[in-house]
């Protein structure tokens, strides 16, 4: 009985003890602030989350063939250490596959003798990196670089393309495209022409100040053959559009082209001497040449209505789009919608060919208006919504500072 006692005894004060030490954990858990006496301590430089400070670094360029294992081998990984990274980088970002000649790496290793690898960071590109921690077990993650936005302006006159002159005032040509998205329902590129000018108002994005791209464009302004079209930025009810100055989209039913670069070759026309048949024929449809496999999109809406392959037409699609209008694409390389589909304007419904009756690579693109082929360059199509008039205010304060900003900008050339 005395032994069974003291048992229970020892039991309950083991208990005792063990419980107040939770208790006591419990205290040590919570946050005790730090001093940091910042006058005296220099600030410490970081680089990729890592104290540059602390480690003796080593940076470098991956070189052509060069894997991730000798890479690491070279910095005495071992080989099971290299194993296991290779293995948890999978589900963050594959890199024995994706480990590209030209790439940055770096090396944290320790600062004595042994020069230990602590970390290595990886940079697949200059808005990301991807860290393997190897201290204690081996942590991998990615980290996305901070962003600044700015915001900047450019104009300039036609020489030759919108693309071109960007390229020669050193203005991003990725501009061009956005500026050719924005106005693709209102101007043809294929037919803008000397002194047609712009000037544009866009986000320049940077990482640790060096520029990784043009971000949206914020307004823009074109003046084609002395008319001037405006396209200005601007939310409201969730959507997120360009309108002009009188607050309607720029957005029409169709698209002015149904290729985004390419060349006008031929118009529409009741009459012109074909240059495979060689006899004098209507040309119904509008060509545009461009390279072999360019893509060709959807001018608005619809659905296919036949996709498929004739002597003359060679590979073509046909959607209709409504009641009103169909349009036709023809001899493509390969179509790459079927039957049947739905299809948004811009989607890729096939590529530039020269199938079917054709001298050389080229869209016919063809237009319906109520059953009758018409020449699409000469329809002036309704437009989508404009902005309703309870966000006409704010749209108004958006659109007069774009205007100042514009008056401001002067044009190089003109
Ligand atoms: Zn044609």
């Amino acid at each position: 009985m005395q032994k069974k006692n003291k048992i229970i005894l020892v039991v309950i004060s083991i208990l005792i003890i063990v419980l107040s030490f939770c208790f006591v954990n419990q205290y040590v858990v919570v946050d005790v602030p730090e001093v940091v006496q910042q006058d005296s301590v220099p600030v410490p430089t970081f680089e990729f989350g890592m104290r540059t400070d602390t480690f003796s670094i080593h940076k470098g360029e991956i070189k052509p063939n060069e894997i991730i294992t000798s890479l690491l081998l070279k910095f005495n990984i071992p080989q099971q250490q290299i194993y296991e990274m290779v293995n948890k980088s999978k589900g963050v970002y594959d890199i024995e596959r994706n480990f590209i000649a030209g790439k940055n790496y770096t090396f944290f290793c320790t600062k004595d003798s042994l020069n230990n690898p602590q970390c290595f960071v990886y940079e697949p590109n200059s808005l990301e990196y991807i860290v393997f921690d190897l201290r204690d077990s081996i942590q991998v993650y990615k980290k996305k670089r901070p962003i600044k936005t700015e915001i900047r302006t450019a104009s300039g006159v036609i020489t030759s393309s919108l693309y071109k002159t960007l390229q020669d005032a050193n203005i991003s040509p990725v501009l061009a495209i956005e500026l050719s998205n924005i106005f693709a329902w209102t101007i043809d590129f294929y037919r803008i022409q000397k002194n047609d000018w712009f000037k544009v108002i866009y986000e320049e994005k940077f990482v640790d100040n060096k520029s990784v791209g043009v971000g949206k464009i914020i307004a823009a302004q074109f003046n084609h053959s002395g008319k001037e079209f405006q396209g200005h930025y601007f939310v409201h009810d969730g959507i997120a559009d360009y309108f002009d100055e009188k607050a309607n989209s720029v957005k029409k039913a169709f698209l002015k082209s149904p290729l985004k670069f390419g060349r006008l070759t031929s118009g529409f026309t009741m009459k012109r001497f074909h240059p495979v048949q060689k006899i004098n024929k209507a040309h119904l449809g509008t060509d545009y040449a461009a390279p072999k496999g360019t893509p060709i999109l959807a001018t608005g809406n619809g659905v296919v209505v036949e996709s498929a392959h004739g002597i003359f037409n060679g590979n073509y699609v046909k959607i209709r789009h409504n009641n009103t209008y169909t349009t036709q694409y023809l001899h493509m390389s390969k179509r790459a919608v079927n039957k049947g589909e739905k299809v948004k304007q811009g989607d890729v419904i096939g590529y530039v060919g020269s199938t079917g009756l054709a001298t050389g690579p080229h869209v016919c693109y063809r237009f319906w208006k109520n059953g009758k082929q018409s020449n699409h360059l000469k329809e002036d199509f309704p437009t989508a919504e404009p902005i309703q008039k309870q966000y006409r205010d704010s749209f108004n304060v958006v659109l007069q500072e774009n205007i100042k900003k514009f008056e401001e900008v002067v044009i190089k050339g003109k």
